[in-house]
């Protein structure tokens, strides 16, 4: 696996690789991500009784730590909601890593799949868990066979615990394969696909701790979210909270693509603005290049202007500008980008990926699309349709389409004027 080569974003044509999905690193850089230093180690520690439950419950807490699957819900507060209900409780592992620049999830099982499997039996343990679902994006096929490997030797270890600690209650743990849908990284939609059923989001309430999987209380979380973890309780929640800057908790990992020196997968800290992930992270713009605009947060994020590259990055901090960080895949666009076609291309996917179920994303992506190809955008219009879109659709996908175009209109209106 560590050997394999992701696809880059291509330097000619930074929208026609968005168009293709294709955005990733060339290679596999460090991770740098802390490990602990021995595998399972502060599970060990649960299990002796070393540490409690809620012991572990407030580590969390001290933390910070929050959903790195995009919406950065605390996790502690899933926690305590999912452990307060009646059993039995499930819990749900969300790799269906499928925003468009995002390959952090990849990169992080990839080449530490252990720190995730560590932390989703602490999590089990903790929030007393019967059993554990694994959606793993089929796209990943490398990841799938070494998770498959990884989880027979798991269960090997599980024996072996057994028999020292009797009292422990370890969940089944099942891997399944996701089949390609982008919404179905929307947790209901995943619970959807998990039943059997088409991946179709949910209408919430109920929130899926109260009421998830086979309508049993249900922890879901993204695959980095529980790998760290191991790190919280080696280190401590409060060495977790004191990284970060500009008044920023944690660290995080960044999936950093388009026209950089260096794409790639960087550990970095809460509140870094663009200009120094570039800079210090991803090598500088790549030769030839000035930054003309950035997505902060994929195709869902917006994007964004050069003059807004010192904006700290993190959850909640670009509410202002219309975007987000979501899942923090950055994609760096330069004078040689047209941020118009970006725009259209990311609708392309938007109206290619909705599920269908509510009219005002089907019918709104497909509406937003056509009015984008025309030569003069109709600010009316898109802004009335990004209304509608916002207001009533059912889930993220429909809520945040109406980004690309509403970020053209606001910083780069000269770009789709007559
Ligand atoms: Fe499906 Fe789009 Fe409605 Fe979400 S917003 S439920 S993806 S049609």
């Amino acid at each position: 696996v560590g050997q394999r080569q992701l696809p880059q974003a291509s330097v000619e044509s930074v929208s026609a690789a968005l168009a293709s999905g294709v955005t990733g690193p060339r290679a596999l850089p460090a991770s740098g991500a802390p490990e602990s230093a021995q595998a399972y180690a502060q599970l060990r520690r649960l299990l002796a009784g070393e540490l409690t439950p809620d012991a572990v419950l407030a580590e969390l807490k001290v933390s910070g730590l929050r959903g790195l699957g995009g919406a950065g819900f605390p996790a502690w507060r899933k926690w305590d909601t999912v452990r307060a209900q009646p059993g039995p409780r499930y819990l749900v592992v969300n790799i269906d890593e499928g925003e468009v620049g995002t390959f952090k999830d990849w990169q992080l099982l990839a080449t530490q799949p252990r720190l995730a499997l560590e932390g989703l039996l602490i999590a089990a343990l903790v929030v007393g868990v019967e059993k554990a679902w694994i959606y793993l994006r089929d796209e990943y096929h490398d990841c799938r066979l070494l998770l498959q490997d990884e989880l027979v030797a798991l269960r090997q270890r599980i024996q072996g615990w057994q028999a020292e600690f009797p009292h422990a209650v370890f969940p089944a743990i099942e891997l399944r394969r996701g089949a390609g849908a982008y919404v179905c990284g929307e947790e209901s939609a995943l619970i959807e696909s998990l039943e059997g059923r088409r991946g179709l989001p949910r209408l919430k309430p109920p929130i899926v701790a109260l009421q998830g999987l086979f309508g049993r209380p249900t922890l879901a979380h993204n695959v980095e979210t529980l790998s760290w973890l191991p790190a919280i309780l080696e280190q401590g929640g409060a060495w977790l909270a004191g990284q970060g800057r500009r008044g920023r908790s944690g660290l995080r990992r960044f999936s950093v693509s388009g026209r950089v020196r260096n794409p790639g997968c960087y550990l970095a800290p809460a509140g870094i603005t663009l200009r120094e992930l570039v800079d210090e992270f991803a090598g500088g713009m790549a030769d030839g290049h000035e930054l003309q605009a950035w997505l902060p947060g994929g195709a869902s994020g917006g994007i964004l202007p050069a003059a807004l590259a010192e904006l700290p990055l993190d959850f909640d901090t670009l509410a202002a500008q219309g975007a987000f960080v979501g899942s923090m895949a950055v994609v760096v666009l330069s004078q040689q980008d047209s941020v118009r076609e970006v725009a259209t291309e990311l609708m392309r996917f938007f109206e290619h990926e909705s599920c269908g179920q509510c009219t005002p994303c089907r019918a709104g992506t497909t509406q937003a699309r056509a009015l984008m190809q025309a030569p003069a955008w109709d600010a009316e219009r898109l802004t009335e349709l990004s209304h509608v879109m916002r207001e009533a659709s059912i889930c993220g996908l429909g809520q945040a389409a109406p980004n690309p175009f509403d970020s053209v209109l606001r910083f780069f209106p000269r770009e789709v004027q007559p």
